[in-house]
């Protein structure tokens, strides 16, 4: 009889030994799993959210989420719906922004050539236009003229930047210091 409870009692020691291992297998193969998973979502991420956010907000106006975007205004260099834009002196403005385009006069700060193969001459217009704008708000236009050379027959563009004539003195001298 005692040795029967002992047999029994051995056999069932043996049984949650292995369930218990088994289970621990199991957790073991379930963490490593995550762990790779979790991995793979995050060099997942950063090129998934740039494909959503030129999805989802690049290509609808501003006003309107649900139009789709027909052009940029010049100065906030926002997207904005066909009815929401207006154009002058080629050039495309959001509503505040062409009142203040019109009620201004506006003067040449900057003007850098560049060529189909060298556009990256006209950067730091692109980028003091950006820093000022990020940092009060100060309203800036990019102008870009094209001129054939009729020598070669290459085609040159001056990319020129614009600024509230009173303003001019003044940022002038933040540009100077933007360059440095
Ligand atoms: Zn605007
Ligand atoms: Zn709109």
């Amino acid at each position: 009889m005692s040795e029967n409870v002992v047999i029994i009692l051995v056999a069932a020691l043996l049984i949650v030994t292995v369930l218990f291992a088994a289970v621990i297998i199991y957790l073991f193969n379930k963490v490593l799993k995550e762990k790779s998973h979790s991995r793979q979502e995050q060099e997942d991420a950063p090129p998934l959210k740039k494909y959503r956010a030129t999805q989802d907000h690049a290509s609808y106006c501003v006003n309107h989420p649900q139009d789709h975007a027909h052009g940029m205004c010049a100065i906030c260099q926002e997207l904005f719906c066909e009815d929401c834009l207006k154009e002058h002196d080629g050039h495309t403005f959001c509503a505040p922004h062409f009142k203040l385009f019109i009620s201004h006069e506006w003067e040449e700060l900057e003007s850098i050539k560049t060529t189909p193969t060298t556009p990256e001459t006209a950067y730091p217009i692109y980028d003091f236009k950006k820093e000022l704008w990020d940092d009060g708000g100060e309203p800036t236009v990019i102008s870009t003229h094209y001129k054939i050379n009729i020598d070669d027959d290459s085609i040159e563009s001056y990319v020129k930047l614009l600024v509230i004539k009173d303003e001019f003195e003044e940022l002038k001298g933040r540009y100077q210091k933007f360059k440095q």
